[in-house]
């Protein structure tokens, strides 16, 4: 009768799937970040894949039948064409495809590699980097006949990184890089709910908050405020805990960021990159966020500064945004009206 039980349970778990494509490995960290939560995964689903974690085979995914998967928790962006390849094998394996983490959700750090193309990586990689001794600039072919007369085979690195919804369809966003605690538990138990009942939030739904991070923060702004100066962190010996980062002059991107990570920059006194995305009302979130700092800075009434013989200052004042992509669209250039630099054939960039 016991086993009868345990075997009726074990029939009824769902089957789930973790996958990483360009990706830090973080997101798969920050999931046993749960701790013993990661027990009541494991009590209503049985793991099909996860490479990180477990030794499966890509062949006895392939093995399955559409659909045989309940829910793909895919973290990484889309870089290569095993990436690629994987994404659409697991989009036609499971029924639930969620993006999982900043890189899945809007390409991430990997997307920075958008200023350039495979060439000029593979040159700053294997040939210009300080440690590397590679003066026949050998790089990663895609095939090879081994001593044994065997063919090796390597995946193909693209010229640009994709969001994983550029290349299959997402049901659902798990923003963050990585997502935190809180969220993480949100996910689970959408898992939870749809492992008991079969019920699923709209799709397209993202677990995080719907407002900005400011609206989260509990730092005093002064929407009248002007800055004078913009500040790396390292360069300010004593930040007001209690006043806008923005305000003190540090490129806070929180106007520009959906909520829902509890602010864990802001509060250790770092302002915000933006890892949480935009907000659904906001289409691109550089955009968004260099508009804010350039309200702050009294941009807007440039005409009337120039008039006033002060545009110089406004200058000097963008000139101290050092690094302004890596700034404003460090988790979402791949996801951002630009997508990418041109890369003109000369191997000059597009202005
Ligand atoms: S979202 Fe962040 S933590 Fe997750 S894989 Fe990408 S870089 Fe790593
Ligand atoms: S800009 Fe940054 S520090 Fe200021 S209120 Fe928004 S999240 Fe907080
Ligand atoms: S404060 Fe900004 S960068 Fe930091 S975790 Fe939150 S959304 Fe990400």
């Amino acid at each position: 009768m016991g086993e009868e039980k345990e075997e009726k349970e074990k029939k009824e778990k769902i089957k789930l799937a973790f996958y990483w494509g360009a990706t830090c490995g973080g997101c798969d960290v920050a999931t046993l970040d749960i701790k013993e939560k990661i027990l009541d995964v494991v009590s209503i689903a049985d793991i099909v894949l996860w490479p990180v974690a477990m030794d499966f085979k890509y062949t006895d995914v392939e093995e399955m039948e559409p659909d045989s998967i309940d829910v793909c928790l895919f973290n990484g962006a889309i870089q290569s064409s095993e990436h690629e390849e994987i994404a659409e094998m697991l989009r036609e394996k499971s029924k639930v495809m969620i993006a999982y983490g900043s890189c899945a959700c809007f390409g991430g750090i990997p997307g920075l590699g958008n200023v350039a193309n495979r060439e000029q990586i593979f040159k700053t990689v294997f040939k210009d980097t300080p440690s590397t001794v590679n003066p026949e600039f050998v790089t990663p072919q895609t095939e090879m006949i081994d001593d044994a007369g065997e063919k090796l085979t390597l995946p193909e690195i693209w010229d640009t990184v994709k969001t994983l919804d550029q290349t299959v369809d997402v049901d659902y966003y798990v923003p963050g890089c990585p997502p935190v605690v809180d969220r993480i538990n949100d996910a689970i138990g959408i898992i939870a709910k749809y492992a008991e009942t079969g019920e699923l939030p709209p799709k397209a739904a993202v677990v995080a908050f719907k407002k900005a991070l400011c609206d989260e923060c509990e730092r005093k702004k002064d929407d009248a405020m002007k800055i004078k100066r913009i500040y790396r962190p390292y360069e300010l010996t004593e930040i007001d805990p209690e006043k806008c980062l923005l305000e003190q002059g540090l490129l806070c991107t929180g106007s520009a960021t959906r909520g829902g990570c509890g602010a864990r920059c802001i509060k250790a006194n770092m302002p915000c990159r933006g890892c949480y995305g935009p907000t659904s009302e906001i289409k691109d979130q550089g955009a968004a966020a260099l508009s804010a700092v350039a309200s702050i800075l009294g941009i807007e009434e440039e005409t009337e500064m120039i008039e006033e013989g002060i545009a110089e200052e406004v200058d000097e004042l963008l000139d101290q945004v050092k690094d302004p992509l890596g700034t404003f669209y460090r988790f979402g250039l791949p996801n951002s009206r630009l997508k990418r630099v041109i890369i003109n054939p000369d191997g000059g960039k597009e202005d």
